[in-house]
């Protein structure tokens, strides 16, 4: 089953971007950025992947001051 992502509809198990990823007792626990910015924390084990939570999307600043 493929789940994407609600804000931009990319496919959860295409990784647009891999931030870290850190092994667990259980896997691997991988923190990820979305085509639209958003932020997600998937565990990948042996039963598949996990998406565990999900952020919003980033909005840009409109200018640094
Ligand atoms: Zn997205």
């Amino acid at each position: 089953m493929t789940t994407v992502c609600p804000h931009c509809g990319w496919p959860d198990d295409q990784l647009f971007q891999v931030l870290s990823r850190h092994r667990t007792g259980t896997g691997l626990t991988v923190w990820s950025r979305c085509a639209c910015g958003s932020t997600q924390v998937r565990e990948i084990g042996v039963t598949g992947t996990r998406v565990l939570s999900r952020g919003r999307p980033v909005q840009t600043p409109p200018c640094h001051a």
